[in-house]
């Protein structure tokens, strides 16, 4: 693999802050992605953001195919032209934008759930989980490089400040695995802050699941929306159409103290809060 810098110099490119390049120099450290990924000659991985190929490469190696999706149209015919030197024909390039693309039709063409990769573009990185826990029914798995804060926002637990919206919606339907750390200095340009790459597995069956996923998810916005008021004021309002009394009563049928905040609830509180109020509030 070339460097990025030089591959970019030669084809008289820069990397563009706002799509969030940083490129990864080292293949050395694509490959350690992809096998930690524990990857088989089964799977097709649905790359988001392949840059200049560095991680698809490394999946390409090990999987029956890799759909690599990169929006930038100036990039594209560098890549395809580093993949066809280097004799990647199991790599599909789609040039688009990931927020636009229809996962479902990506994975009915492959006639199987994907494995979803990519050193995320940072401006996009919690809409691509949204769209993923979304899209979960065509998604195996997903490994990403996420920068380093939001990974652990992710992982976040009840109690912890930085415990929030996606924290909560992305362990209901998954289980989730940092796989390492990654100093700002693997990346060309490097970035202000450092990155760590976490491995979602999407749960076959959750346990106990929600009668409505779009009401939890209303019910998780408007309790962190207003994260330092208790949680019979944080509920109450337009969003869940519910008023102070009716808060407080679904809180205490729920079995959680109307005083509590939303960062002491754990997720299964937040399901069966979901559920009292689908089935007795609305
Ligand atoms: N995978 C490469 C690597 O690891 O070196 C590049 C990673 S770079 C952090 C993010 C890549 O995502 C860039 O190539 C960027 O152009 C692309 N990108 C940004 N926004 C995108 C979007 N909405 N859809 C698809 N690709 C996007």
């Amino acid at each position: 693999m070339t460097s990025p810098n030089i591959l970019l110099k030669a084809w008289n490119l820069h990397a563009r802050k706002e799509l969030g390049q940083n490129f990864l120099i080292n293949p050395a450290v694509a490959e350690q992605i992809a096998l930690r990924a524990h990857l088989t000659p089964k799977d097709v991985v649905l790359e988001i953001g392949a840059g200049l190929g560095a991680l698809t490469t490394a999946a390409a190696g090990r999987v029956a195919k890799v759909v690599a999706v990169e929006k930038d149209r100036s990039l594209v015919p560098l890549l395809r032209a580093e993949l066809l030197a280097g004799g990647w024909d199991q790599v599909q390039v789609i040039e688009q934008d990931i927020l636009a693309l229809d996962i479902k039709a990506v994975a009915d063409a492959q006639g199987r759930r994907l494995v979803v990769m990519g050193n995320l573009p940072y401006n996009i990185s919690s809409q691509v989980v949204v769209k993923l826990i979304e899209s979960r029914q065509w998604v195996e798995r997903a490994v990403l490089m996420f920068q380093k804060e939001l990974a652990r926002r992710l992982c976040a637990g009840p109690g912890s400040r930085t415990y929030g919206r996606l924290s909560v919606m992305l362990q209901y339907c998954a289980d989730l695995n940092l796989l390492q750390d990654l100093r700002a200095d693997q990346f060309h340009p490097r970035p202000k802050v450092d990155s760590a790459v976490l491995a979602i597995q999407f749960k076959s069956s959750i346990a106990h699941p929600v009668a409505d996923e779009k009401k939890m998810a209303r019910v998780v916005q408007a309790a962190f929306g207003q994260r330092r008021k208790t949680l019979r004021n944080a509920l109450s309002g337009a969003l869940l159409n519910l008023d102070s009394a009716s808060a407080a009563a679904a809180l205490e049928q729920s079995g959680i103290d109307p005083v509590r905040r939303a960062e002491t609830l754990s997720v299964a509180e937040f399901v069966n809060l979901t559920n009292t109020i689908v089935n007795f509030f609305q």
